[in-house]
């Protein structure tokens, strides 16, 4: 081949390279240029040639530029060196240099010639994978990976910590080195779903660590997908748990506990609540005898503060046996069918009189509401609403009660202008033995009776709720079924 052949052969590889190629002089001056150059540097043949190297190196690594071209100077070839250089348009990217110096027919170096790859792609494809890699690394998770076969192929640092073998001692082992015995089968179910392509989630489980210790630990695990997505293995994430496990554990023994305690402490309620009525009961009598046969006595003060007290024991005692009766599920109902307004008209009628300083007015646009219901029980509601609306008022001296039809239900409402509740303990006041805090010491009471009385109106069929604001007052609801059977 003569040299001119040689030379036009040269000329294609160059014209049709991949990879810019560029030469210039010592001082600089790009001296030719080729296709690649123009198409990754974005500078035509006729920009660039004649043009200082300069308009492709960034401007803070112009000094490298200046040892590259002293190293060239000296015959020597730079291989493969991975830089930074900026497109006409402004933007960096990364590339891998060589240069090789251009010598004349004398052996004296002339210029450089140099190979340019654009390697971005590449660069951000190492670095995700570096990332990941890094990722997998710091994870405390267990990070394991192993082929269908269960052969273990990777093992990160975290599974190295949960499950105490060092990667060197578990890669290529089977993955039932940290299986129980009593759970292989587990493994089988498992890697039949990675094979169907299917995932693992969550998976709550034992594992054996090297000590021989069992560990509770929560497992994912997912197919691993070669290029044309054929399942080549599997990877696997898992997280002890152990000590949320034991958590819950305790946590689940101290609830029983409660529960337990709870059961004694209802069983004890009833059983003293029990005791203590029969005595009460023969002293209630005995004191109702010597006031009757005191009468005129001026003593009889004595036996009428004493008989006031032991009601109000009495009545205590009768909440806490209801209490045991609906915790118990034994609170009966005994139904019959009435008219609701009378029934309120009697009740309020009755509060009025121990309560001489309040008005109690009854509204209701209906002339009948008929309901069935357990009309002592529903006494008891109607009391225990009107005595509070009375104490919680001290100021408010009006309470109104109203009722009326709502679709099918009969709804009563009872309205005072008392103190209020806060928004905060509106959901707790129907709940046992609560009371609002700082009451005690301006108002007696037990916590009892609205539990007491939302939990009969619930076994009515019905509803009971309140709304209220401080210092303005409460209304206190309930509905219950209406009775249509009746006209
Ligand atoms: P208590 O015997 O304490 O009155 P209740 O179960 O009847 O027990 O009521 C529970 C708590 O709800 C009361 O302690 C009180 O704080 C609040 N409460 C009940 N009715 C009213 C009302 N009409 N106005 C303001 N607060 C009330």
């Amino acid at each position: 081949m003569d040299t001119s052949q040689n030379l036009s052969r040269l000329s294609a590889i160059v014209q049709s390279s991949e990879d810019a190629i560029i030469s210039k002089n010592l001082d600089g001056i790009i001296t030719s240029w080729n296709p690649a150059a123009e198409t990754i540097f974005g500078y035509t043949s006729e920009e660039a040639m004649g043009k200082n190297i300069r308009i492709i190196i960034p401007d803070d690594l112009i000094n490298e530029e200046n040892i590259i071209i002293s190293r060239v100077r000296r015959g020597e070839q730079i291989g493969h060196y991975e830089t930074v250089r900026r497109k006409k348009d402004g933007t960096l990217f990364v590339v891998a240099v060589t240069v090789s110096p251009i010598r004349d027919e004398n052996e004296n170096v002339i210029g450089a010639s140099k190979i340019v790859r654009d390697i971005t792609e590449l660069k951000s494809a190492e670095q995700k994978q570096a990332m990941l890699a890094a990722i997998v690394d710091s994870s405390d998770d267990a990070i394991v990976s192993k082929n269908l076969d269960g052969i273990i192929t990777s093992w990160n640092t975290g599974a190295e910590k949960i499950f105490g073998y060092s990667q060197s001692e578990v890669i290529g082992k089977h993955i039932s080195i940290i299986i129980p015995k009593d759970r292989v089968d587990e493994e089988t179910v498992i890697i039949q779903k990675i094979r169907n392509g299917e995932r693992v989630s969550h998976f709550e489980t034992v594992r054996r660590r090297k000590d021989g210790r069992e560990i509770n630990i929560s497992l994912t695990v997912s197919p691993v997908k070669d290029k044309n997505g054929k399942v080549i293995g599997a990877s696997k994430v898992a997280r002890d748990i152990s000590e949320r496990a034991e958590l819950e554990r305790q946590r689940q023994l101290f609830t029983e506990r409660l529960q337990e305690i709870n059961h004694y402490k209802d069983e004890f309620m009833a059983m003293a609540s029990h005791e203590l009525k029969t005595p009460l009961t023969v002293i209630k009598a005995n004191l109702q005898i010597l006031e009757h046969k005191m009468q005129g006595d001026n003593k009889i003060d004595f036996v009428n503060k004493t008989l006031n007290q032991v009601n109000k024991l009495s009545n205590l005692i009768t909440d806490l046996l209801d209490i045991s009766k609906i915790q118990n599920g034994v609170l009966e109902l005994n139904l019959t069918a009435f008219d609701l307004i009378p029934f309120l008209a009697e009740v309020i009628g009755s509060i009025q009189k121990t309560s001489p300083d309040h008005k109690i007015n009854l509204i209701t646009k209906s002339k009948k509401l008929l309901i069935r219901a357990d009309s002592n029980r529903l006494e008891q509601v109607m009391v225990n609403i009107l005595t509070n609306a009375v104490k919680y008022s001290p100021n408010g001296k009006i309470i109104t009660v109203e009722s009326a039809m709502q679709d099918s239900n009969v709804v009563v409402k009872i309205t005072d202008h008392g103190i209020g509740i806060h928004q905060d303990d509106i959901d707790k006041i129907f709940t046992r033995f609560f009371r609002v805090r700082g009451l005690a010491s301006t108002f007696s009471g037990s916590g009892i009776g609205l539990y007491i009385s939302s939990e009969i109106i619930k076994r009515h069929g019905g509803n009971m709720w309140v709304e209220s604001e401080i210092d303005k007052g409460s209304t206190f609801y309930f509905n219950l079924p209406a009775d249509k059977s009746q006209k």
